[in-house]
């Protein structure tokens, strides 16, 4: 077992352990997931309309290198440069050379899972630039010294309570000031709204990079996005290079579900197309547009069996649908991208050396694929990488040496009903009518939550071999049941 898997294991148990947090999980997720049917039921036939957005998804990958082609000439053709980062290391260094070059001092950022990847802010800080969080999930995160917890709500771990004692400790609220949440919120715009406007550099996320105009499109729901790719006099915009669509019609499908499917909203309420960066007769925007293309394993794993976990669009629906996740929360993955998503995506992208117990974090009831907008199968992939560890050696070492036990007992059928009695005997003993509620050693996971039954005394071959009349009349037709 991995060092990361003891960890996995380990964050699990505390987040299981914590109640308030079970508890908010619950009740979050739950809302959420009814705002998406909600959403989609709105839309006239959403199951077309997902399947048209798979159908988008798939075709831009399968002709990712024209699309990719296509867009950064659009983008040149409109002004805006575009930079290709095949590493976290290239990245980061192209972000912090256009910020030295241009002496750049403060920086202010829209929310951006590329740049949580490659711990942009740390590098940035490291560098001696002044960084700030402006949606307000991220600003808390950066208050508290945390991590995102969720693709889209990133402080879904934290109750009111908590950002109030957080404001109060780290920026000197008031009690008025944290009175409730339309009071924080007038807080926290009053502290970022100098930010914005003091700032000489803005970086932002990218949802949709348009092939065929070469514009980028940034959803957001607190209009800190427009903010921060229109008041600095440069504009950094970083793009997982998958996130592409072919033209407009195609964006404007995959926005129909995207909104619908994170939050239940129709459109997210503040959707920007961005053509390039302020034009000679245009009064505001950017003097520079960048476009920063992050690789960082993509390229890997579009020739893979996990290609298609590219296809997704980061709405968080899989989160909110996976018990694992309702339970556990975000932190325990020990990855940028938690739940189902990241189940599959981290080890994809990063290898399952460090990983590898990622994709077992799942009951395979397929919710996730359910609510996907894109239709993923997640658990198809989860069973690949859970086969690929396996026959690489990474199973725990009880799994391979019971599951080879079994192989062996399996093939010797005389064996096989003899360790047969003994498990019933054994489980007999252990069982208080006729349910074990605490297995030993490595088994005890199973009874953490629920109870094993003991094994039946007489095994179903033996059953049988004691009912010649009835299977007589089975071939006779007389007992159809
Ligand atoms: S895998 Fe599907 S459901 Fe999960 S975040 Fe991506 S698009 Fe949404």
């Amino acid at each position: 077992m991995s060092t990361a898997s003891v960890t996995f294991h380990r964050r699990a148990e505390d987040a299981l352990a914590n109640r308030q947090l079970n508890a908010t999980l619950r009740r979050v997720t739950a809302r959420i997931l009814d705002s998406r049917a909600a959403g989609l039921g709105r839309l006239p036939e959403p199951d077309v309309w997902r399947d048209h957005g798979r159908a988008i998804r798939a075709h831009t990958l399968a002709h990712l290198d024209r699309y990719l082609d296509e867009f950064v000439a659009n983008v040149e053709l409109r002004g805006g440069h575009v930079h290709f980062a095949r590493t976290a290391a290239d990245a980061v260094r192209i972000v912090t050379t256009i910020a030295r070059e241009r002496h750049v001092r403060r920086v202010v950022k829209g929310k951006s899972m590329i740049s949580e990847e490659i711990h942009l802010n740390e590098h940035l800080e490291a560098a001696g630039l002044e960084v700030v969080e402006t949606d307000l999930g991220e600003w808390i995160v950066q208050l508290a010294q945390d991590h995102p917890s969720h693709v889209i709500m990133p402080i879904i771990h934290k109750s009111a309570d908590e950002v109030a004692d957080l404001f109060r400790r780290t920026l000197g609220a008031t009690e008025a000031d944290v009175a409730d949440v339309p009071a924080m919120t007038r807080f926290a715009r009053e502290r970022l709204r100098p930010a914005f406007l003091s700032a000489d550099l803005g970086i932002s996320g990218v949802n949709f990079g348009v092939a065929a105009t070469g514009s980028i499109c940034i959803c957001t729901n607190e209009g800190n996005g427009r903010l921060v790719t229109t008041l600095p006099r440069v504009h950094v915009a970083m793009m997982g290079l998958e996130r592409i669509v072919p033209d407009m019609p195609s964006l404007g499908t995959m926005l129909q579900i995207l909104a619908r499917s994170a939050t239940g909203q129709n459109l997210t309420v503040y959707t920007n197309v961005l053509t390039g960066p302020r034009r000679a007769d245009e009064s505001d925007g950017p003097d520079e547009l960048h476009v920063v293309l992050v690789d960082n394993g993509r390229s890997d794993v579009l020739g893979s069996s996990e290609a298609e976990i590219l296809y997704c669009i980061r709405c968080g629906a899989c989160l909110n649908a996976c018990p694992v996740y309702q339970q556990i929360g975000g932190h325990a993955y020990g990855s940028v991208y938690p739940g189902p998503v990241g189940a599959v995506l981290t080890p994809a992208l990063w290898g399952q050396e460090q990983h590898g117990d990622l994709p077992h974090a799942s009951s395979l009831c397929a919710a996730c694929r359910e609510v996907c907008p894109v239709r993923i199968d997640i658990p198809r992939m989860l069973l690949t990488l859970r086969a690929r560890g396996t026959d690489e050696g990474r199973a725990p070492v009880w799994i391979r040496q019971g599951i080879g036990l079994y192989r062996r007992l399996a093939m010797r059928p005389r064996l096989f009903r003899l360790a047969g009695r003994l498990a019933a005997v054994a489980t007999g003993a252990l069982a208080r009518s006729g349910w074990i509620r605490s297995l030993p050693g490595p088994l005890a996971g199973w009874t953490t939550s629920r109870d094993f039954p003991a094994m039946a005394v007489t095994s179903f071959q033996d059953r049988w071999k004691a009912r010649p009349a009835e299977r007589s009349g089975t071939r006779r037709g007389k007992d159809p049941a």
